[in-house]
């Protein structure tokens, strides 16, 4: 679905990705640790053209983005979701707007049919009676559901997430992991930035450590986590576990 080659960005004189490869099969779970600072969003930004990349190649269904142009890659856009730290709900609408609007206004999806279906999605993450509710009366793990159902109105094909449960309260961490987890058995490509090693341990097919920016090391979750080969890896894991 996605494969990255020798993929790099650089701020100014900064070089922030020097190189990463990388495949991401249909249905796989991705989870990408390391530092802060490695370049782990900036990697997911330039997945789905939100960074330009300043070298390498990007195929998503058999596509260079990085050959296509601006008018194109809205469309290829559409087929990410990408969910962010910060929830970045629309706080001027209730849940079904937020929910329905894209699918409406990208997709032509009448309002019947985008309700339907937004709905289906906020059973999904159980929070089918919050519909009507604003942003600002639910908890930051409400919002985070509400952001995943969101994004996932737009039927992408793969699922993009950058720390998603670092901004919550820990006894919201769980719940949000759920949903995520829910998403990954029911056959979703995912790609998962997080510090979340027991989501990584359970959820992931393959975990990626990044760090100053490229991938250091790829395995299973027991290869990565039991039997790191890679320096920066066991000194990584070290320190956190
Ligand atoms: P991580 O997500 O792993 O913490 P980031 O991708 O956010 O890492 O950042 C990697 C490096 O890129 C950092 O040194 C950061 O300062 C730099 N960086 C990220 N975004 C920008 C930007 N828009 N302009 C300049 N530098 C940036
Ligand atoms: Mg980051």
């Amino acid at each position: 679905m996605l494969k990255v080659e020798n993929l790099k960005k650089a701020f100014g004189k900064n070089e922030v990705l020097t190189g990463i490869d990388g495949v991401v099969n249909s249905g796989q779970v991705i989870v990408v640790i390391g530092p802060s600072g490695g370049g782990k969003s900036t990697f997911l930004r330039c997945l789905n053209l939100l960074e330009n990349p300043t070298s390498g190649k990007i195929a998503f269904e058999g596509q260079d983005l990085t050959q296509l142009p601006e008018k194109k890659l809205d469309d290829i856009r559409e087929k990410m979701g990408m969910v962010f730290q910060s929830f970045n709900l629309f706080s001027n609408m209730n849940v079904m707007d937020n929910l329905t609007l894209a699918p409406k206004r990208v997709k032509g999806e009448d309002e019947a049919q985008a309700q339907k279906k937004a709905l289906e999605l906020l059973e999904r993450v159980g929070l089918a009676e919050k519909k009507d509710a604003f942003p600002e009366s639910l908890s930051g793990g409400q919002q985070q559901r509400v952001a995943i159902a969101r994004a996932l109105a737009m039927d992408p094909d793969v699922m993009l997430f950058d720390e998603p449960t670092s901004a919550l309260d820990p006894e919201m961490v769980g719940e949000v992991l759920k949903v995520m987890q829910d998403l990954a058995h029911s056959g979703m490509t995912m790609v998962v930035v997080t510090h979340e090693m027991g989501f990584a341990r359970q959820v992931a097919d393959e975990v990626w450590f990044m760090d100053g920016g490229d991938i250091a090391e790829k395995g299973t979750p027991e290869q990565i986590f039991e039997h790191p080969q890679n320096e920066r890896t066991k000194d990584f894991l070290s320190r956190i576990l």
